[in-house]
């Protein structure tokens, strides 16, 4: 499948990404796992992005359309995508049609994943992330905790709270996708691709996704 999941912070993008992967061998691109193992790594791209990112703000629209340019045209897109995270601005959904339409891709649909704000709020404070770049499994202290003694139950390192899972942080995030990124929403509903999902559960955003694809074909 090729889509795209939109929905606020804590939406649930990222967990619904990885059981579609999961589903049918189409593969995660999360701009802000790609930025995160950027800045852990030291390189030019990761120390542009960080104070961007731990504020709470978006990265600039040129620094992403770099990232994907290379990233979609990696041998491992060809059997299908779900971009987590991205487009987060009209002119990067912009950028993402030209680049389409260069590389003669159609996307299946846009999954809008719509979750009330207070649900959001909640799971985003109890959020643990591993550490480790190359696993980044996320855990809810609440709902679905680490190891014991914060450990990530698939690589064993340290969990974490991010620098942007702040209280602070998190209501900046929250106003810059209501004031960036959903206008989004109007846009692909315009185009005839949009699908939005009320549900709160994982496996009944992905049920909702893989019957909005069949409805498709
Ligand atoms: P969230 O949990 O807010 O969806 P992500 O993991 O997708 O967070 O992204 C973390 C941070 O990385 C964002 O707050 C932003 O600073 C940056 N980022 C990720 N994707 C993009 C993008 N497409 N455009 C601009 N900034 C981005
Ligand atoms: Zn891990």
């Amino acid at each position: 499948m090729r889509i795209i999941l939109l929905g606020a912070p804590g939406a649930g993008k990222g967990t619904v990404a990885k059981l579609l992967t999961a589903f049918d061998g189409s593969v995660q691109i999360s701009t802000g796992d790609i930025l995160r193992g950027a800045v852990k790594a030291g390189t030019p791209l990761g120390k542009e992005a960080k104070g961007y990112m731990d504020s709470g703000g978006l990265v600039p629209d040129s620094l992403i359309m770099g990232i994907m340019e290379q990233r979609l045209q990696e041998k491992d897109c060809q059997g299908g995508f779900l971009l987590d995270g991205f487009p987060r601005t009209i002119p990067q959904a912009d950028e993402l049609g030209k680049l389409l339409a260069k590389l003669n891709i159609k996307l299946d649909l846009v999954a809008n994943i719509d979750v009330p704000r207070d649900v959001i709020l909640d799971r985003l404070t109890t959020r643990r992330t591993c550490s480790n770049t190359s696993c980044q499994e996320i855990y809810n202290v609440k709902s679905n905790p680490p190891a014991p003694g914060d450990k990530c139950k698939k690589c064993g390192s340290p969990t974490i709270q991010r620098a942007d899972e702040t209280v602070e942080a998190i209501s900046k995030r929250l106003d810059v996708y209501n004031e960036k990124t959903a206008p989004l929403i109007g846009y692909y509903d315009k185009k005839g691709l949009l699908l939005t999902i009320k549900e709160t559960s994982s496996d009944g955003v992905v049920n909702a996704i893989k019957n909005g694809i069949a409805a498709k074909k």
